[in-house]
């Protein structure tokens, strides 16, 4: 991995540097995300979207017939195949299908896009077929492929594919800060909020996921509030708590907050300076 790759993943997410990637004059024709299933999964699925995106700019744009397609599963120009719920998804004769499939022209997108999951599942026969393809790729063909460990396929099959490691966006499977966090917001003491934000100055990563758990905890209350029920997240305490003794209007300023957050994270905010403010935002928002 170059130092600029490398600075690409400390600094950026992990969407950012992609598209970065994919805006040069030689966009690769196939990319290797690799990480957890949960992260690698929905990064594959927005760089399909945005390789079918029809839009000028912004891509994936979520509203051209392209992305609606995209988004439902049934564009004709992407196939996915998950190797991750299904371990068999890749018998060599389905990966010489993918390779004749491949020389067809697209049918509306400016490009076909194969999209394999959890390749590290794949045998190495059908990775040797694969790789004849990646190693003469067709023009307007991109192959995006996942695994959790990228040592796992064969040196040749890694070597013809950018590789693209994935930190820090899958969401954490411990929601035990964020639901501190959130439940601090609305405690009597006012330093209660800070002392528990604190933790994430150090985590740059941590502070990504944590924002993302909070913004669907927030979402959570609002829903609960309204009588929706429903918990996407995995904070019901604190969505329940927040959404029982905050307004609609709170709760939608918090959330407001967050994804303010959110994008000085993405544009290197300092993150003592960030947690600071935000911590006063969601006090403010919170009418506390
Ligand atoms: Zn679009």
């Amino acid at each position: 991995m170059t130092p600029e790759q490398n600075g690409v993943r400390e600094n950026r997410s992990a969407w950012a540097g992609l598209s970065q990637i994919f805006a040069g004059d030689r966009p690769p024709h196939a990319v290797i995300l690799e990480g957890e299933p949960g992260g690698t999964g929905s990064l594959a699925a927005r760089l399909a979207q945005a390789s079918v995106c029809l839009a000028a700019e912004g891509k994936p744009c979520g509203s051209c017939p392209g992305c609606i397609k995209a988004k439902a599963g049934s564009h004709p120009d992407i196939l996915t195949l998950d190797g991750n719920a299904n371990p068999r998804v890749f018998p060599v004769d389905t990966v010489r299908k993918i390779r004749s499939d491949a020389y067809e022209k697209p049918n509306e997108a400016p490009r076909r896009v194969f999209v394999l999951l959890g390749v590290q599942n794949m045998s190495e026969i059908s990775q040797n077929a694969l790789l004849k393809i990646l190693e003469e790729p067709p023009e307007n063909v991109l192959f995006i492929l996942t695994t959790t460990s990228a040592a796992q396929l064969l040196p040749t099959v890694r070597s013809r594919a950018q590789l693209f490691p994935v930190e820090g966006e899958s969401l954490p499977e411990d929601w035990t800060l964020a639901e501190t966090i959130a439940k601090a917001v609305v405690a009597t003491r006012e330093a209660e909020l800070i002392f528990q934000a604190a933790d994430l100055i150090q985590n740059r990563d941590g502070m990504r996921g944590v924002l993302e758990q909070l913004s669907l905890i927030f979402r959570d209350a609002v829903a609960l509030r309204s009588g929706a029920g429903g918990c996407r997240s995995a904070g019901r305490g604190a969505a329940s708590l927040l959404g029982d003794t905050l307004t609609r209007q709170n709760l939608m300023r918090m959330l407001e907050a967050t994804e303010k957050a959110r994008q000085a994270l993405e544009q290197n905010a300092n993150t003592a300076l960030l947690v600071t403010a935000y911590c006063a935002a969601l006090r403010s928002a919170a009418g506390r």
